[in-house]
Formats: C-alpha cells, sequence, structure tokens
C-alpha cells in the first residue's frame, strides 16, 4: 500500500478520515472539487440538525468537534393542521460550509495543523486519476455513486438561507405535499429551510409549504433555491465499506439513516472507521457492520411507511401510546448510524405538547 493516502471529498467524512490518518504519521492529500471549503453545488452555507452526544463522539472519532454543535433551545412539529412544541432532547444544530463556526471549518483548521495536504478546484467524473486503496468520500454528489455503481435515490426539493437572531432552534413541518418534510434550523445567525423529497417537489407543494411556514412559524420565505443530492437509499443491502477497491465513507458508504436522512453522525464516525481501514481491514469492517447494522430494518420500516397514506396520523399516536410505538422509536434512533446513547426519538417527545 502506497505510503502516501489519497482522499476524495473535503467533507466531514474525508476530513475525519484525514486528521485521523496523518495524526498516525501518514502523508494525507484530499482531493475536492470545490473552489475551496464547503463543497460544490451550492449546497452551503447550511444549517443542519441532528440528534448527537457532541463530547462522545468527538471521543469515540479522536477529534474534537463539540464547539460546533449547538443544543436546541426550541423544538416545533406542524403534523397537518396541529403543530407540538418537543423536548429537544439530544438534538443539536450544526452549521455547514465555510464560514468561521461551521464544522467543516472546525475540521479543516485540525487538518491542516496536522499536516494534511488539500487540493481544491479538482472535480472527478471518474477515479482513474485515485489510486486503488483510497477514500471516496463524496456526500450526496451523483459521479461517485453512477461510477462505482451503487443503488440510490434521488431527493430533491428547495432551499432558503437567511439571516436569524433567534437561538438555535428547529422546526419541521410532516404534511401530505412532500413523501420527506420540511425543516428550518438555525445556528450562528443563520437560518437555513429545506423542502424536500424522494419523489418529486412541485411548484404547487412548495407554495402550500411556504404558507404552512407562515401560519406555523411567522416565517416570510421569499427566495428559494432548487436542491437535489442522491442519498444511498436505493438498496436495502446497501451499507458498504470496500468497494471496487476503494475504501467508501459517508453519505457514499451508506452510513446514513434511510428514515430521515439524517447523514451527520453516520458520516463523521464512518470516516474514522475508514481511516482504520487503511491499516486493519478486518476491524475496520467488524467496525462497519456494527455502525450500519439496524440499516437494512430501517430501510424496510420506511418503505413500509412510504406506502401507507400520507395523512396518517403517527406522530399522535406515538405520543398518546409511547409504550405500543416503543419498538419503531427504537428503531427510529438506532437507524442513525453508530447512534447509542439512547432512544432520543422517545426523549423528543416525553414532554410534547399541543400547542395548536
Ligand atoms: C443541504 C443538505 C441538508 C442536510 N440536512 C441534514 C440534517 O439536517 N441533518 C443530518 O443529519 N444530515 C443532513 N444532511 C446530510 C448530511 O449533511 C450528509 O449526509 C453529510 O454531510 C455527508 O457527509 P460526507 O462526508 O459523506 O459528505 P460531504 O460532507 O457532503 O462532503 C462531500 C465532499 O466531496 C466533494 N465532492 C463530491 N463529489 C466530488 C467529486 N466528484 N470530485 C471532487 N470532489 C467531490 C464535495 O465538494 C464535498 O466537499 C444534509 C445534506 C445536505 C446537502
Amino acid at each position: 500500500m502506497a505510503d502516501k493516502v489519497h482522499i476524495l471529498g473535503a467533507g466531514l467524512s474525508g476530513m475525519v478520515a484525514a486528521i485521523n490518518l496523518a495524526r498516525r504519521g501518514r502523508e494525507v492529500l484530499v482531493v475536492d472539487g470545490g473552489k475551496g471549503l464547503g463543497g460544490i453545488g451550492g449546497l452551503h452555507p447550511s444549517v443542519h440538525s441532528t440528534p448527537v452526544d457532541p463530547a462522545w463522539m468527538s471521543a469515540q472519532v479522536g477529534v474534537d468537534v463539540t464547539s460546533a454543535f449547538h443544543p436546541l433551545k426550541d423544538f416545533l412539529a406542524g403534523v397537518g393542521d396541529r403543530l407540538y412544541r418537543l423536548d429537544p432532547g439530544p438534538v443539536h444544530a450544526v452549521e455547514r460550509g465555510s464560514r468561521k463556526g461551521s464544522i467543516d471549518y472546525l475540521l479543516y483548521e485540525q487538518a491542516r495543523e496536522a499536516g494534511v495536504q488539500f487540493q481544491f478546484g479538482t472535480y472527478l467524473k471518474d477515479l482513474r486519476e485515485i489510486p486503488k486503496g483510497s477514500i471516496i468520500a463524496t456526500g450526496l454528489q451523483p459521479e461517485m455513486y453512477d461510477y462505482l455503481d451503487i443503488p440510490c435515490q434521488i431527493t430533491r426539493g428547495y432551499a432558503s438561507v437567511g439571516k436569524s437572531d433567534r437561538q438555535p432552534w428547529c422546526g419541521s413541518i410532516f404534511s401530505t405535499y412532500t413523501d420527506d418534510y420540511f425543516y428550518t434550523n438555525c445556528a450562528n445567525k443563520l437560518s437555513y429551510s429545506l423542502l424536500f423529497g424522494r419523489k418529486k417537489v412541485s411548484l404547487h407543494a412548495l407554495e402550500a409549504c411556504k404558507k404552512d411556514v407562515k401560519e406555523k412559524f411567522e416565517m416570510e420565505l421569499d427566495k428559494w433555491e432548487f436542491f437535489t443530492g442522491r442519498v444511498p437509499t436505493g438498496s436495502a443491502r446497501n451499507p458498504r465499506l470496500f468497494h471496487d477497491g476503494y475504501i467508501l465513507a459517508g453519505t457514499l458508504s451508506g452510513a446514513m439513516d434511510p428514515g430521515a436522512l439524517f447523514g451527520i453522525h453516520g458520516a463523521i464516525l464512518s470516516g474514522k472507521v475508514a481511516a482504520d481501514a487503511v491499516e486493519d481491514f478486518d476491524g475496520a469492517v467488524k467496525e462497519f457492520k456494527r455502525l450500519t447494522r439496524f440499516y437494512r430494518l430501517a430501510y424496510y420500516m420506511r418503505t413500509i411507511f412510504s406506502r401507507m397514506p400520507r395523512g396518517l396520523d403517527m406522530f399522535e399516536f406515538n405520543r398518546k401510546h409511547r409504550v405500543l410505538s416503543y419498538p419503531m422509536m427504537a428503531l427510529a434512533s438506532l437507524s442513525i448510524p453508530g447512534y447509542r446513547k439512547g432512544l432520543w426519538s422517545r426523549e423528543i417527545m416525553k414532554g410534547a405538547e399541543r400547542i395548536r
């Protein structure tokens, strides 16, 4: 194996892998298609939210990411006509992109300090220039799914970015106008809203969503950009650490929750596993399987739900019958790759109150 390790993708998993390898004395080159930090395709700046224990996660991957995660001060959920206030539990907001305060910036600083080299502005459509054994960590971009023939789904919709003075918070809406959902996240004075679906999101849906957002969250969002990306939910068997002689990391490896598409948690943990895979094949495979062991079950659960009528009131059922809904809530928690710190979906429902 060559001493110099190549990593394609300067996102979460690529940089976590790079930091770990450089600290072990490896020469590391990270190649990315973006002009600089923050990725390609105009996806960022953005604010994501995820259930996470930042201190625990930092210890797992050997990289301190705690300062990038902001515990939510408020968490609202709209379901049809109703609005609920949830307990934020372990849900945190995290900024993405190139700004100071984003997790990408935090990782980049640590990577530079560890001696990682970066080559930006090199967007690859195939892997002929990247040696076998390299780490491929290209997130939601389509090329590597196509080149490596990895089953995927297209996710698409509309995104809106703006300024905000609010404390970190998240508002989500589950409605009949998308098969996924709408969310708005806020942190570091930045607000990011996304209406997305794995089926087409029509302009009619966007208008209905805008009206809903105004009524429920008193937010007027006017500027929307079309958003699209690939997610690894094309097959129940998708999670894979090795493929075609390459090591995969992050969303491309299937380290994503197939239900709600939480991808931050799995990307960070799988970056560490990818670094381990450079030196310890068997150990890394074992750990990767452990991280993603609920993927298949969650995939089938999502498939069943996507065939049920959209108006079905699972939220109210879960809120009122927490004992009966326990297995479903447990699966929703465990399907986030590597999530092992309690059942977040139960925690957020504990104090759920209907406010409208
Ligand atoms: C807009 C948006 C909102 C999201 N919201 C949430 C959320 O709220 N909660 C949550 O948990 N998850 C969310 N996700 C998912 C989560 O962010 C991703 O799963 C996670 O970032 C994946 O990390 P990664 O390391 O796989 O890739 P990324 O962090 O996306 O990094 C991929 C990198 O690879 C580079 N790249 C890609 N293709 C090429 C190529 N061919 N050649 C060269 N460079 C390339 C890109 O420029 C980028 O820098 C969201 C994703 C997006 C895009």
